[in-house]
């Protein structure tokens, strides 16, 4: 069989390779995986089901139903003061085809869109799969992977379209602060840049609240939010995304998807819609745990030799340097997993940036927590 030249390079990435040499090691803690460990609520449930016994089992709307998109528009206003009406609303499958959708009807071939490092590795091939070119920005721990306007400014070019922005941060699990947030606003308007805010994890912020992009002055018209129900209401395997952007974009890509998804399971999307207009004191409760978990390992982890960790900000991941140990990234993953079945991914994984850094998710029970950072610590004895 002959395949397509532009797929020729494809390969399994780095998290995959790490999450294929779990399946065939037994009994391995498993700190690698970017899900809540949470199963979705039973009345989350229920309201699926419900809604499929009722007849939503039909061609839901391209666009998504009109009553999800009111209640995303109520839960970001309620929680964020983001203002938005449903027509700024596209309903996708999983947060991940939000930005397939946005660059495919953002980009023409050779447009650059920069990504900053640590990035969440999909982002990558989304841009080259709609005949981007991805232009990487190198950001350190000492500026908390956030880059300065002026580290951004040096990487535009005249074929500069667009920018990603993701905090809460996968893998770093930072959270920008607002001067930097508000910096990178004035490039995007003076260059008359899209931006892409990836806030999938929007539900997750340790310290202070969480800003959307789309809340700082004159950007509005020219940020996607991207968002889902995977992390906030532990509805991964639902496979339910969302973006909010201005309407020519959302028209747009809601044109794209008649040709690619046409629409998205119907009872999903009635259980999110359940789920978002029901569930605020349930998002509280998981926050609190998973701010538990994150002050607990970021604790054991100063502890060890070699191991410096900055306290939790947002999402579920901590993203502790690990070069006082003299083992890079991959070398500290491999061995760690071999000698300890204590699974995590190596931070070069999402970018050059991220190499002497592990992340680590707390997407785990505190008493698995605990096991996985004796194991750690005896491995680095
Ligand atoms: N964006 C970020 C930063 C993520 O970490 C993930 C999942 O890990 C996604 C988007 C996609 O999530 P989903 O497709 O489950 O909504």
């Amino acid at each position: 069989m002959k395949f397509a030249n532009r797929y020729a390079e494809i390969k399994i990435n780095d998290m995959a390779k790490v999450f294929q040499a779990i399946e065939k090691i037994d009994g391995v803690l498993n700190l690698s995986i970017g899900e809540p460990d949470f199963n979705t609520e039973p009345d989350i449930i229920d309201a699926g089901a419900e809604a499929a016994k009722k007849g939503f089992t039909h061609y839901p709307p391209l666009q998504g139903f009109p009553d999800f998109r009111e209640a995303l528009c109520s839960y970001w206003q309620r929680h964020h003061g983001l203002k938005a009406s449903p027509d700024e609303v596209i309903i996708a499958v999983g947060g991940i085809q939000v930005p397939h959708l946005a660059l495919q009807a953002l980009l023409n071939p050779g447009d650059e869109v920069i990504l900053i490092e640590p990035y969440f590795t999909p982002y990558a091939d989304q841009v080259e799969m709609s005949g981007g070119v991805p232009v990487r920005v190198a950001t350190s721990e000492e500026n908390g992977f956030s880059p300065t306007a002026s580290e951004l400014e040096r990487v535009i070019t005249p074929r500069t379209r667009g920018i990603f922005v993701n905090s809460p941060n996968n893998p770093s699990g930072r959270v920008m602060p607002r001067v930097q947030m508000e910096e990178i606003a004035e490039l995007v308007i003076k260059h008359d840049m899209f931006l892409l805010s990836d806030e999938i994890y929007e539900a997750l912020v340790y310290k202070g609240k969480h800003v959307p992009f789309a809340t700082l002055p004159g950007v509005r018209d020219r940020v996607l939010t991207m968002g889902g129900m995977s992390k906030s209401h532990c509805m991964t395997g639902w496979r339910l995304g969302y973006g909010i952007g201005p309407v020519d974009l959302v028209r747009r890509m809601t044109a794209i998807s008649a040709s690619q998804t046409y629409g998205v399971n119907a009872p999903a999307q009635k259980a999110s819609t359940y789920a978002l207009n029901t569930q605020d004191a349930k998002l509280a409760e998981r926050r609190k745990i998973f701010a538990e978990r994150m002050e607990y390992v970021t604790k054991r982890l100063n502890a060890m030799k070699g191991v410096s960790c900055a306290s939790p900000e947002g999402a579920f991941y901590l993203f502790p340097n690990v070069k006082g140990t003299g083992l890079g990234s991959e070398d500290f993953v491999w061995k760690l997993l071999e000698k300890a079945k204590v699974a995590v991914l190596p931070g070069n994984a999402f970018g050059k940036s991220g190499e002497g850094h592990i992340r680590i998710a707390c997407t785990q029970s505190l008493e698995v927590l605990k096991r996985a950072m004796d194991k750690m610590e005896e491995f680095l004895k």
